[in-house]
């Protein structure tokens, strides 16, 4: 692994500002590293490091030798920018479509890509993964629902790509369009860009009556197919084209089965090779060989949380997908929620919104405080603070058609 880790490094070099950055810690060429502590002392990278470098100061080709670029919209300011050369967007399609078909799709499948297309990766990433593959490629992007469903119905789709809170709505949708999964020929979901808990795994899966596929991947290591789950759905295989590492709070190297903050340096990427990228996405690694498929290397847990997705609450980190896990473990509710934080006085407080199912709606005042009152339990169980639960109408907080908006926090501006 050294061999392939250095040399990414000597590719990195290339990179003005990444040759300052090595430079001071009296690394100037690929050479310096003879091993992997060697290699577990360089800089981390950041997506603050990208949008210093905006748009293009960290590419390692010029620009003229790119072929496409890909960008994430920050919540601020600029976006972060990457870009590809012709053998790195061949690279990525080959990689999706192995992927793809550890998760069980084949040249045979109809798949419907509902990830936005566009500077987002998600769409053009599945899309040209699946044409790698030789499966039929259903370009729709996000948003339309009817129209999906439709030529869900229509084309026989077998495979479809989304967001999972997407899928969600989907499969609500269907179940008010009257369109029965029987006339359907949907068989696998593929299923990221938001972390997502097991609990929802299984209301998809059963909604739908498919198999859902976790993938992960995110635009400053290539877009999606960094990682994805075999049909044995045991943890998301990482690409050997990608080195994890999971590191403390302090920025350490952490052993097989802790959990810490997700960090990947690209190997034989060419445009935009990246350097201990942080995810800021919360998971455990292990290395070995899946009984289920034979992928042999690393596997990740499920990201359960992103470190951006953290609250604070009163002193105690929480995260949406805590709160979900909680819900879902009670029934009678639907698996739509919303997050309020808020400032009382100098006490910070957290308010869940859930919806209700149509069935407990009906049920009487009695009952539906007796519901209240087990998801409260529920939740406060997994965060460890006292939180208050809203029960909502059926159908009262907004669907997302891309990635669900969790949280309001009014202790922000
Ligand atoms: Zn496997």
């Amino acid at each position: 692994m050294v061999k392939e880790l250095r040399e990414t490094v000597a590719r990195i070099l290339r990179v003005p500002y990444y040759q300052k950055r090595l430079g001071e810690l009296g690394i100037t060429q690929a050479e310096d590293i003879q091993s992997l502590k060697d290699f577990q002392r360089l800089p981390l990278t950041s997506k603050e490091d990208l949008r210093l470098n905006y748009p293009f100061g960290l590419m390692a080709e010029p620009v003229d030798n790119l072929v496409r670029v890909h960008a994430s919209s920050g919540t601020t300011g600029k976006p972060t920018v990457v870009g590809y050369t012709r053998k790195d967007v061949q690279l990525w399609a080959e990689i999706v479509a192995n992927g793809l078909r550890l998760a069980g799709v084949t040249s045979k499948d109809v798949v419907q890509v509902a990830y936005g297309y566009g500077l987002f990766t998600g769409g053009m990433g599945l899309h040209y993964g699946c044409e790698e593959l030789g499966a039929l490629v259903v370009p729709i992007s996000g948003g339309n629902t009817q129209r999906q469903l439709m030529l869900m119905k229509d084309f026989g789709t077998t495979v479809l790509a989304c967001t999972p809170s997407y899928a969600l709505y989907l499969a609500e949708s269907l179940e008010e369009t009257g369109i029965s999964r029987d006339e359907l020929r949907l068989r696998i979901g593929i299923f990221g860009a938001e972390p997502w808990t097991e609990g929802m795994r299984e209301e998809i899966e059963s909604r739908l009556g498919i198999k859902a596929i976790d993938i992960y991947g995110l635009s400053e290591i290539m877009g999606p197919g960094v990682a994805i789950e075999c049909e044995g759905q045991h943890g998301l295989h990482i690409d050997p084209h990608f080195y994890p590492e999971v590191l403390d709070e302090n920025g350490s190297p952490l052993p097989e089965g802790k959990k810490g903050e997700l960090v990947f340096t690209t190997l034989e990427k060419e445009g935009f090779p990246v350097l201990r990228y942080r995810t800021k996405d919360l998971t455990t690694l292990r290395y070995g060989k899946c009984e289920h498929c034979g992928h042999e290397g690393w596997t990740m847990d499920r990201v359960s949380a992103r470190v951006d997705d953290m609250l604070i609450i009163r002193g105690v980190n929480v995260f949406p997908s805590q709160v979900e896990e909680g819900i879902l473990a009670v029934g009678g509710l639907e698996p739509h929620y919303l997050l309020v934080v808020e400032r009382v006085g100098t006490l910070d407080q957290l308010e869940v919104w859930v919806e209700v199912n149509t069935a407990s709606f009906l049920d009487e005042v009695r009952e539906l405080e007796n519901l209240q009152e087990r998801v409260k339990r529920s939740i406060e169980d997994i965060i460890g603070i006292s939180v208050r639960v809203r029960l909502v109408e059926p159908k009262s907080i907004p669907r997302s058609e891309g990635k669900a908006k969790r949280v309001i926090d009014k202790r922000k501006g």
